[in-house]
């Protein structure tokens, strides 16, 4: 039992200090596309600072601030109470961070005028035109997970509230709830199926609808997967695991359609699945790396072979 409990706190604290990590991690690079990540720093794994907020190595910025007020104000009254974490986030306003959310800001500029936690981010809401859909008050919401990882009906209700302090659009609430509902699970070990049952829960159509569009590991590496040789498993997946995942949205299945159509038209078969992976690098403005270059004939795929070569010149 004792153990257990040294287990639990150590996910606790995994959880807040990862948020943490990522976000003193991430922080150089907020507003960067992928591409530009790439590249200036190929895969960004060091704390390098700097960034639009001239950041020092390791610094974080307010999303870690934030998640320390909701944590404080858990902590100070041993529940959630929506009332005291205003406050908190008040305090947190008055000492004059240098990156504050807009909608984050205008919000807290109506609790200083006095708005109660329930009104604020209403006011906002309305002041900025219904325009309330940010990622600010999801970047902070793990707490609320920690408190209630076993009460899920108080984890979703909390989780809405926590929101709605300063971002009033449901989406921004129900994206709260997902996340917190994925740090339920994973608190458990529940990597399994994690985005499906997360999804089952969220009652905000929209929110819904971007859980279902976000890829799982599982979709991506068939073909890897369908090449393995006995003894090479654990290498392989520790491989697959550590690459990003490009989602084959509606976008990328138009363009691979239309790919087959217009190659179909010139007596030209396409394989179904070379159209999805040509369609997805165009896409995701990504280089192709394939041994087979003459199964990508579209000239704005750009393809590279496995050591290297331009095909473009090779063929
Ligand atoms: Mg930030």
């Amino acid at each position: 039992m004792e153990a257990e409990m040294d287990d639990l706190l150590d996910r606790f604290q995994g959880c807040l200090v990862g948020l943490a990590v990522g976000d003193a991690l991430g922080g150089p690079v907020e507003g960067c596309t992928v591409n530009e990540i790439a590249a200036r720093y190929g895969r960004l794994m060091e704390m390098v600072g700097e960034g639009w907020l001239a950041l020092r190595p390791g610094e974080t910025t307010d999303d870690t601030a934030m998640m320390l007020c909701i944590a404080r104000s858990i902590v100070d009254q041993g529940r959630f109470d929506p009332d005291d974490v205003a406050q908190h986030f008040l305090g947190w306003f008055r000492s004059r961070p240098k990156d504050i959310g807009n909608t984050t800001r205008r919000a807290l500029v109506e609790l200083e005028r006095g708005a109660p936690w329930k009104r604020a981010g209403l006011q906002a809401h309305r002041a900025l035109g219904g325009m309330s859909a940010g990622n600010g008050s999801i970047m902070r919401c793990a707490p609320v997970a920690l408190l209630h990882y076993c009460h899920e009906h108080l984890l979703i209700r909390d989780s809405v509230y926590s929101s709605i302090i300063t971002h009033f659009d449901q989406k921004a609430s129900w994206g709260a709830v997902a996340v917190n509902l994925a740090i339920a699970r994973l608190l458990d070990g529940g990597k399994e199926g994690l985005v499906e049952a997360v999804a089952s829960k969220i009652a905000q159509k929209d929110a819904r609808r971007a859980l279902t569009q976000v890829p799982s590991l599982k979709d991506v590496p068939i073909e890897v997967q369908a090449g393995v040789r006995r003894g090479e498993e654990d290498r392989t997946n520790a491989f697959l695991d550590g690459l990003a995942v490009c989602a084959v949205d509606r976008e990328v299945a138009n363009r691979a359609g239309a790919y087959l159509r217009e190659y179909r038209g010139r007596g030209i078969t396409l394989d179904f699945a070379d159209s999805i992976i040509a369609s997805t690098a165009v896409g995701g403005e990504l280089m192709l790396v394939t041994e087979n270059a003459a199964h990508f004939p579209m000239p704005e795929v750009r393809l590279i072979g496995p050591k290297g070569q331009a095909w473009s010149n090779l063929t």
